[in-house]
């Protein structure tokens, strides 16, 4: 067994309005307003045309994106919040 990490501590930055997984790489929608894991879940709730509009040809603020700072990581994989962990130790 080499490098097996304990994923639980795994961090990532957005969760799913739609079905509450965690990821790093997903919709943003109106500067994070909602987020969304993938177009099944962003499409339970906005079009293809809506999501065209509010996009504008990358003028809008709402895009697919890559969460990569460590400073935007909220979340573990189970979906508790790091800062409420991170509050209690203090
Ligand atoms: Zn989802």
């Amino acid at each position: 067994m080499l490098n097996e990490v304990d994923d639980t501590r795994t961090k990532y930055a957005k969760k799913c309005k739609e079905c509450s997984k965690v990821f790093n790489e997903g919709y943003c929608i109106e500067s994070g307003l909602e987020y969304y894991c993938s177009d099944d879940c962003l499409h339970k709730h906005i079009s293809d045309k809506q999501f065209k509009d509010l996009y504008d040809e990358g003028k809008g603020d709402s895009y697919w994106t890559t969460w990569r700072c460590d400073e935007d990581m909220l979340y573990y994989k189970d979906g508790s919040e790091i800062a409420d962990k991170e509050g209690e130790s203090k």
